[in-house]
């Protein structure tokens, strides 16, 4: 659920594979080509005579053409997974694209929320905060802060959904409670467990429920590692978390409380 960006390659590069196989089953072979009898000089000239009336009578070149819904491109580039070949879709067919299969890469209880449902409202205790979010989809650094219940983790990752559609950046929804206990889990691998190392490494993080975890002896140091990591490389990191400024300070120490709060943009779920 963790790898849109690559599921999407995956599809177009399956795409292209096909078109480039039905491309191959038409075109003459090589083989074909030596068998078939050489012409004389005559013809050749007909042949020729005949390209040259053919590319005078030809419309001049189309412009380029989406490959999904067939309108005019603009300045639209072939996305990575359409390099290979030659489709290229329109923005719009990209984010319709992004926004039929985003729901599988989301935990399946918010799976079919959006910042446009309805009942985000109800859920979602602070209707300031909703509107905050709609301004903050592109945001580096947002911290969601509320205790349980005030929806802030509905509201994250209503948001990460629209940036996914609209941007197509790869993300991570990791909880922070799987995070303090990776160490534990994978306790004899090189370098850093999974979760870690993903964590670190993927383009758009949401760090969910920061502060309910169990912390063990290595925790906040892994939790600085990622949060450090990301910050130096400026890779959107986003968290949602009950704990206020101070309360992180006292949890994490100074450092993860800066970045989480004074260095990013906090959005107050409301509840307290
Ligand atoms: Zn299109």
């Amino acid at each position: 659920m963790s790898d849109p960006e690559e599921f999407e390659s995956g599809l177009e590069a399956l795409r292209a594979s096909a078109d480039a196989a039905k491309a191959r089953m038409s075109a003459p072979t090589e083989a074909a080509a030596k068998r078939a009898p050489k012409p004389a000089r005559g013809d050749l000239e007909a042949l020729l005579a005949g390209a040259q009336a053919a590319a005078a009578a030809a419309p001049p070149a189309k412009a380029p053409t989406c490959s999904g819904c067939g309108g005019a491109l603009g300045s639209e580039r072939a996305e990575p997974s359409e390099r290979r070949e030659l489709p290229v879709r329109c923005l719009e067919c990209r984010r319709k694209g992004r926004a039929a299969i985003v729901s599988q890469f989301l935990p399946e209880y918010f799976a079919a929320t959006t910042l446009e449902t309805p009942e985000l409202s109800t859920w979602v205790r602070s209707a300031r905060a909703i509107a905050a979010t709609r301004r903050a989809l592109h945001e580096p650094r947002v911290t969601f802060v509320g205790p349980a219940g005030s929806g802030k983790t509905t509201l994250a990752l209503a948001a990460i959904r629209a940036r996914y559609v609209e941007t197509g950046e790869r993300f991570r929804i990791q909880p922070s409670w799987d995070l303090a206990v990776a160490r534990q889990r994978f306790p004899l691998g090189d370098g850093d467990p999974p979760p870690i190392e993903d964590s670190i490494r993927t383009t758009m993080l949401l760090l969910d429920d920061l502060g309910n975890e169990r912390p063990g002896p290595t925790y906040t140091g892994d939790l600085e590692l990622i949060v450090y990591e990301r910050h130096m490389h400026n890779r959107p990191t986003w968290v949602t978390t009950w704990c206020s400024k101070d309360q992180a300070i006292a949890k994490y120490g100074d450092g993860i409380a800066r970045r989480l709060f004074s260095e990013a943009l906090v959005i107050d779920c409301g509840g307290r």
